[in-house]
């Protein structure tokens, strides 16, 4: 088994497993069992075995982390539930969890896409709940047809948040700035290929260009090296560049929204 796989002991015994062999490698720690009939190996991530303990899958922002899909990954792990299954045990403090009486089918680990967003559009704030289904448009695992499942999934009042998802964005953080330029009524373009640059982030006002750092950690010396390269053909192009950080978008949004303004009005009074 690899580090995300859980079997049943019937499927270990199908596949020419012992009950004695499937003891041993318990008692050896090779593999670990998560609750009555089900295994794991030893190096199951954490919040599955947790998931799968309780009796659920990953849910929610969890499953969505699971599945590559961008959201704030820090948190408790949600859990997804069948409310139809009749062994759900205790639920460590701390555990969020979502019951379903008719989930879509997932995997053995995590819930169906359009399940974990229906529940991330409840539990996760709004921007962050637009960018995670941003995230999963443009990753290709939900389709624009599916934004209307999600929608009918969701109270009238939550719907607002799927009518905002725009698989256009590449990055969480990109998301949450086309929602703030949006809000601010500023004229932009995202993905915008310039001839002698690439493609970049957004174009506002016609000149100026936005770059957004997707993540949290800290450029490699030769990613920031041609970061100076790529700002340097746009300003040659003719074009202003604003950089922003991952911090600058999570956390700093208001300031940032004001340095757009303020180029904004640069370029229009000039
Ligand atoms: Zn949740």
């Amino acid at each position: 088994m690899n580090e995300t796989t859980i079997a049943t002991r019937t499927e270990l015994l199908a596949a020419g497993w012992t009950a004695r062999s499937i003891t041993e490698a318990v008692r050896s720690g090779a593999i670990v069992r998560l609750r009555n009939g089900v295994y794991a190996s030893a190096g199951c991530d954490p919040s599955v075995a947790l998931a799968v303990r309780v009796g659920g899958v990953l849910g929610c922002a969890s499953a969505l982390t699971a599945l590559g899909v961008w959201t704030q990954s820090r948190g408790p792990v949600h859990v997804q539930l069948d409310g139809r299954a009749s062994r759900i045990r205790r639920a460590p403090h701390g555990t969020v969890l979502h019951w379903h009486t008719a989930p879509l089918p997932g995997t053995r680990v995590a819930a169906h896409p359009i399940d974990a967003l229906a529940d991330a559009c409840h539990c996760l704030p709004f921007e962050f709940a637009v960018a995670s289904i941003d995230s999963a448009l443009n990753l290709g695992l939900i389709s624009r047809t599916d934004l209307e499942v999600l929608s009918a999934a969701l109270p009238r009042r939550l719907r607002r948040i799927v009518a905002r998802a725009d698989g256009r964005c590449m990055s969480g953080t990109e998301t949450i700035l086309r929602l703030a330029l949006e809000d601010a009524g500023i004229a932009f373009v995202p993905q915008v290929r310039i001839p002698g640059v690439g493609t970049v982030d957004f174009v506002v006002a016609g000149r100026i260009v936005i770059e957004v750092d997707s993540h949290a950690w800290h450029d490699s010396d030769e990613a920031t090296s041609r970061d100076y390269d790529r700002d340097l053909a746009a300003a040659r192009a003719g074009y202003i560049v604003l950089r922003l950080r991952y911090e600058h978008v999570m956390f700093q949004l208001d300031a940032s929204m004001a340095a757009v303004r303020s180029l904004v009005a640069l370029v229009q009074n000039s």
